[in-house]
């Protein structure tokens, strides 16, 4: 300014594309602005001080018209007036619905998990959600969906206008990619109990899947710590593909999934196998190979993990 006080100019942009100055409340609310500044940019470096300085103060330019309006809008669109407020309303209101349908759908998994019910039914891929009854064939998930839409408008919304191919967040791959959330979380804590716990005992036992496919389920017993003293509680950890039937291989196995967890085969107290099964002969090895590395971990016989 002429007293040398220096002030922003808050209408002023710059484009580093068009290497050009830009006034934002011409460019956007002149109708034929006599300036460049409000039309294809101002690239009149030499004059560029003078220029400017002119542009905030002529009547021509009418930008202080422009100005007032574009400080208008910005202050309504704060408040929430006009029509980018309702699209911003209606964005909010599309995010907060599928935030809540996501919401429900987990909820939904882990009433279904933690009550060890099964998922999914015989006729998923041909439900028609209009139907408000009750289906056997959609299988525990949909139906409890379908149910819970009875007391919830907005899922119940969301199942009227659902079509074929779009998402629902109801898929199976939705549920799986849930359900494998959530055992991340529930294992990872058990996993920390027994770090916490210090000690453990393994307990694993091989069982052919309804596929026949030999599957090693591996539970861990620990001493969980509570207010009044010891609670013994024995965690499933996981179910272990197995393809192969050689003490040094079931040893490996029960090794690199110990190690996987992060649990130190030295802090093995104790192991336990069927001894009912057919392979009691192979946990034989099994046993003595994992005691040759850590003589604490004593064998226990005949204790079914199940
Ligand atoms: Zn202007």
């Amino acid at each position: 300014m002429a007293n040398k006080e220096k002030f922003k100019r808050s209408w002023l942009v710059y484009s580093k594309t068009k290497n050009a100055l830009y006034c934002t409340a011409c460019k956007l609310f002149a109708n034929s602005c006599p300036s460049a500044l409000g039309k294809d940019g101002f690239i009149n470096w030499k004059n560029a001080s003078e220029r400017l300085a002119e542009h905030d103060i002529s009547p021509v330019h009418k930008h202080k018209e422009c100005f007032i309006k574009w400080k208008t809008r910005l202050q309504q669109m704060k408040s929430c007036l006009g029509i980018d407020c309702d699209i911003e309303r209606q964005i909010h209101s599309e995010k907060e619905k599928w935030r809540h349908i996501l919401h429900v759908a987990m909820d939904a998994v882990m009433y279904l998990a933690t009550n060890c019910l099964s998922f999914r039914g015989s006729k998923e891929s041909q439900i028609d959600f209009t139907q408000h009854c009750l289906q056997l064939s959609r299988g525990n998930f949909l139906n409890l969906i379908n149910l819970l839409a009875k007391y919830d408008p907005t899922l119940k919304c969301h199942l009227d206008h659902l079509k074929k191919g779009q998402t629902s967040y109801l898929s199976k791959t939705i549920q799986n990619e849930m359900i494998d959330l959530m055992a991340i979380k529930v294992r990872n804590n058990i996993i920390n109990e027994i770090k916490e716990a210090n000690y453990f005992t393994i307990m694993f036992d091989c069982t052919p899947d309804v596929s026949h496919t030999e599957q090693m389920s591996q539970v861990i017993r620990y001493l969980k710590r509570t207010e009044s003293g010891y609670e013994i509680k024995e965690s499933f950890i996981d179910f272990l593909e197995v393809d192969g039937k050689t003490g040094e291989y079931i040893s490996q196995r029960i090794l690199d999934k110990l190690q996987a967890d992060d649990l130190d085969v030295e802090k093995c107290r104790g192991q336990s196998y069927d001894n009912g099964s057919n392979m009691a002969g192979i946990y034989k090895g099994v046993q003595s190979r994992i005691l040759r590395m850590n003589e604490l971990a004593v064998f226990v016989p005949c204790l079914h993990t199940h």
